[in-house]
């Protein structure tokens, strides 16, 4: 049995860079699937979909809102062809019901230990219309290696860059913050991965440079203590969304070869100007993730927050746009204040004002947004900040004796995600 797995393009936003990482979701789903089924991937940010290549099954995985549309309209064509269309992933779990117009069947909730019987279904002509799992979570020392080898590495190279592997340690988060659907996605609970599981994916991974994509490794402090030890020895460098702020921590983490993190920078505060000073006193780089738009934002705050984020000196900032995406508190919020201007999901991009914001106009907030990407990158070049990132990488892997030749372009860098990573 041969399935096509398909991962739909997205709108690229004027901010993001002309790469791609290599997704996640897509190769850890097809190490959730038997080996002796054929899969074919085919990631539609690199490469043209083909209608016309022979599969039993297509199956498209979707991890934005603003992938939806595009995945509805594969689905409709392959659907027009006779082709049988089952949809995953996280956006499929946000906009269920939406999907479930454009597919033969969707399964919503984490594939592994359940995707076998979606086959012999399928094979037995008794596709079912749902398979609901949501909140109904497999054991973690189920999850496999990921099959990484559907992809085709060469379309993740830019400019002679190796890209960066992604990789998760643990699923679910406990807190519960306003613009994310983590939550009812996940229902707060922490679930780590076996550490040796996590180990031996890690080392069989060539790529020196990893993506550790957990929503937050700051969970569990004996966890994540562990995790850091336990990674160390395998002189990886890595990146992260964020660790635990606590000094023993952040130094195990950067004895681990940890890089650089995101850092949610939500206010001018002392506490978030000496978290980042921790960080990098311990040589980890910072990249902000900065959303504009809350209640509390007017064009005035936007730019002292801008002048905050100049003085602590962060490596990189990534400016978003408040989105109230499904399933969010915000969501809930912003429809009981009639304040939602449309559910047009293909610009649901976090690069454009889709709300009626608190204290600036629509027009104010998106002319901020743009502002402060000019504003912060105005005096620092965008290419010597990431420049200087790569360097340091490039300085501990040379240190440690894992620096590969040809692991970089030549003089050039880039960002390479929207969420991303600069090589
Ligand atoms: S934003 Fe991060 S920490 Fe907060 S709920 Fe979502 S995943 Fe968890």
């Amino acid at each position: 049995m041969k399935i096509k797995l398909v991962y739909p393009r997205w709108p690229k936003l004027k901010n993001q860079p002309e790469f791609n990482l290599p997704p996640h979701g897509p190769v850890v789903f097809a190490a959730a699937v038997s080996d002796d089924v054929e899969i074919s991937f085919c990631d539609e940010n690199v490469e043209q979909l083909d209608f016309n290549e022979d599969a039993d099954l297509i199956a498209i995985s979707v991890m934005l809102t603003c992938q939806m549309p595009r995945a509805w309209e594969i689905a409709d064509e392959y659907r027009a062809c006779g082709k049988k269309v089952i949809f995953g992933g996280i956006a499929t779990m946000l906009h269920a019901y939406e999907t479930a117009l454009h597919a033969d069947s969707v399964f919503l909730g984490e594939a592994e230990g359940r995707f076998n019987t979606v086959i012999n279904d399928f094979k037995n002509g008794t596709l079912k219309k749902l398979y609901d799992f949501h909140l109904d979570f497999p054991e973690t020392s189920l999850i496999g290696t990921a099959r990484r080898s559907i992809l085709n590495r060469e379309l993740y190279n830019f400019r002679g860059v190796q890209m960066v592997d992604l990789i998760h340690a643990s699923r679910g988060c406990r807190f519960n913050c306003f613009p994310c659907c983590t939550p009812y996605l996940g229902g707060r609970k922490f679930r780590p991965r076996p550490i040796d599981a996590v180990i031996r994916e890690i080392e069989s991974i060539e790529n020196n440079r990893l993506f550790f994509v957990d929503n937050s490794l700051a969970q569990n402090d004996e966890w994540e203590k562990t995790l850091f030890k336990a990674i160390a020895p395998l002189k990886k460098k890595w990146i992260s969304h964020p660790i635990k702020d606590d000094d023993e921590i952040l130094d195990l983490a950067a004895e681990a070869g940890c890089w650089y993190v995101y850092q949610a920078i939500v206010d001018t505060s002392d506490h978030i100007r000496k978290r980042v000073k921790r960080l990098k006193d311990r040589g980890i780089g910072v990249e902000g993730t900065i959303i504009l738009g809350t209640d509390d934002h007017d064009e005035d705050y936007i730019k002292r927050l801008i002048d905050f984020l100049l003085e602590i000196d962060l490596d990189l900032a990534e400016f978003t746009i408040l989105t109230p995406f499904p399933h969010t508190p915000i969501r809930s919020q912003l429809e009981k204040e009639n304040r939602i201007l449309h559910n047009d999901w293909a610009r649901y991009t976090a690069g454009e004002v889709v709300f009626k914001p608190a204290k600036m106009s629509v027009d104010s907030l998106q002319k901020m947004y743009e502002y402060a990407w000019e504003a912060f990158y105005a005096g620092l070049c965008k290419e010597i900040q990431m420049a200087r990132l790569y360097i340091k990488v490039i300085e501990k892997e040379k240190r440690d004796g894992t620096y590969k030749k040809g692991s970089h372009a030549s003089g050039r860098t880039r960002k390479l995600s929207r969420s991303g990573v600069v090589i």
